[in-house]
């Protein structure tokens, strides 16, 4: 009985040994498992260079590296490195932003993190002056640029951008380039040796001419220290109004690209010629007066003249070149030769001062040629109170105060014959005359050479005018001008 509670006594023991076994194993289980989870094992990883990094544009971009380990709460890392996986490339030929991704696998799930790489530039253009041999500023110029260029590693040629600030002895050069990096240079100036260049007026300073000469200017030279003639650059402002008396300045100024000038100015002092007093005769006077030509007529009137022995006065033009040989004629039998313009143009003559005496000249000209000498009297086309020149306002008082300027004596009339429109008949010419002449003891007699029916009156007045105790006179510098009023 005793060896039967026995054996039942082990088996009783042996089965609380597995019990304890177990618990045991459940209670490590437990243990490691809470160990883990409060572990929280994961992986770090290590970016030598850091997680964001410039690199230089052009330059070789080599990945400073990167590690990862596991890492926990409670064990800290361990000492073995994870394999590493990389993604991603770096450009340096081009500015931008690149990412690397890095990657490991641990416990089933995949890491990773990244790494910016930005592509910068910081280098700055460079800019390069140029240098010319023997350059020497002048005063026209004052520093010319010898030339620079401005290079960038990024943007390339970048000269058009230098911008250039010129100071009293030094020129700045900046240029900046498109990622902002800006560079100066600046160039010392050679020496300003230079002296301003000098004009010298030819024919002096002071000038004095007669009204009714035409001024021709002498001209200045200019030149600077080097020699060189800066005549293309000179600037002349000022006129000479010849046909009127007065002081007239020119000035000559040359201004270099600095904008420094250099002037000198000319004085012209226009004085009036003048007329002499007029000289009224004593005795009943006819002058006959004769305009427009000279014409086919003009021969047969100064035979008429030269047999009455009188002297008339020829106002005359150019119209008809045929017959120009007239007026050395006239002049040799001692009448008067006056200018009428050469033209005879109203439109032409009265437009301008300048386009009257072209053509007024030019008809002394002639005179001159025919004649041998230039005359001092004048009368103008239309009279000098015409209205014709009414389109060119105050071109007859202007011309009237030059002709006196100058030292012209103009003539109009009082006794018109009416040949220029009022009458074609030979009788009534005459007639006009005889009554307007009768009504003066000086008559200055309008007529027109180139109408026959008005030549043809002549030798009646000359008959008539002889009868009554008139003498036929020419006209001369000092006689009556019976000038009419001036209407423009
Ligand atoms: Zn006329």
């Amino acid at each position: 009985m005793r060896e039967t509670s026995g054996q039942t006594a082990v088996k009783q023991r042996t089965g609380r040994g597995w019990i304890i076994v177990l618990a045991l194993i459940i209670w490590l289980s437990l243990t490691a498992a809470a160990l883990l989870f409060f572990d929280a094992r994961t992986v770090r990883f290590y970016l030598y260079g850091g997680e964001e990094m410039n690199v230089e544009y052009g330059s070789a971009f080599t990945d400073p590296g990167v590690y990862a380990v596991t890492a926990g709460r409670i064990f800290g890392e361990s000492e073995k490195r994870l394999d590493i996986q990389s993604e991603g490339t770096v450009d340096t030929s081009r500015l931008g932003t690149y990412v690397l991704t890095y990657s490991t696998n641990f416990a089933f799930n995949e890491y990773c993190t990244q790494r910016v790489v930005n592509v910068v530039d910081t280098t700055p253009p460079v800019i390069e002056l140029k240098h010319i041999e023997g350059y020497q500023p002048t005063w026209m110029t004052g520093y010319a640029e010898e030339g620079y260029t401005a290079h960038d590693n990024v943007d390339g040629d970048l000269t058009g951008h230098v911008e250039r600030l010129k100071l009293d002895d030094r020129v700045l050069y900046t240029v900046t380039d498109s990622s902002g990096n800006s560079t100066s240079v600046e160039r010392l100036l050679p020496a300003l040796s230079y002296r301003p260049p000098r004009i010298t007026l030819l024919g002096g300073d002071n000038m004095v001419l007669q009204a009714g000469t035409w001024f021709e200017d002498p001209g200045v030279t200019v030149s600077d220290d080097l020699g060189s003639d800066l005549s293309d650059h000179l600037v002349t402002e000022g006129v000479v109004i010849p046909w009127f008396a007065g002081d007239y300045q020119i000035s000559y100024s040359i201004t270099s690209e600095l904008g420094e000038t250099i002037s000198a100015v000319r004085n012209v002092q226009v004085v009036p010629v003048g007329l002499p007093q007029t000289v009224t005769p004593e005795e009943k006077t006819i002058y006959l007066t004769f305009d427009d030509g000279p014409g086919p007529y003009t021969a047969r009137l100064l035979d008429v003249l030269d047999k009455y022995g009188a002297k008339a006065t020829f106002f005359v033009t150019a119209q008809d070149s045929r017959y120009l040989d007239q007026i050395g004629r006239a002049f040799k039998a001692g009448h008067s030769i006056g200018v009428h313009t050469s033209s005879h143009d109203y439109n032409k003559i009265y437009a301008s001062e300048y386009a009257f005496f072209e053509d007024f000249f030019n008809m002394e000209e002639i005179i001159k040629q025919q004649t041998g000498e230039y005359t001092r009297l004048f009368r103008f086309p239309g009279g000098s109170s015409n209205t014709v020149s009414n389109f060119n306002p105050g071109i007859m008082s202007r011309l009237t105060r030059a002709m006196n300027d100058m030292g012209y004596q103009y003539f109009d009339w009082n006794v018109t014959s009416g040949d220029a429109g009022g009458t074609t008949k030979t009788d009534q010419v005459i007639q006009n005359i005889k009554d307007g002449c009768k009504q003066h003891r000086i008559s200055v007699v309008l007529q027109h050479d180139i109408k026959d029916y008005s030549v043809a009156a002549v030798e009646s007045i000359l008959n008539w005018g002889k009868e009554n105790g008139y003498s036929f006179k020419a006209l001369q510098l000092d006689s009556p001008g019976t000038h009419h009023g001036v209407n423009n």
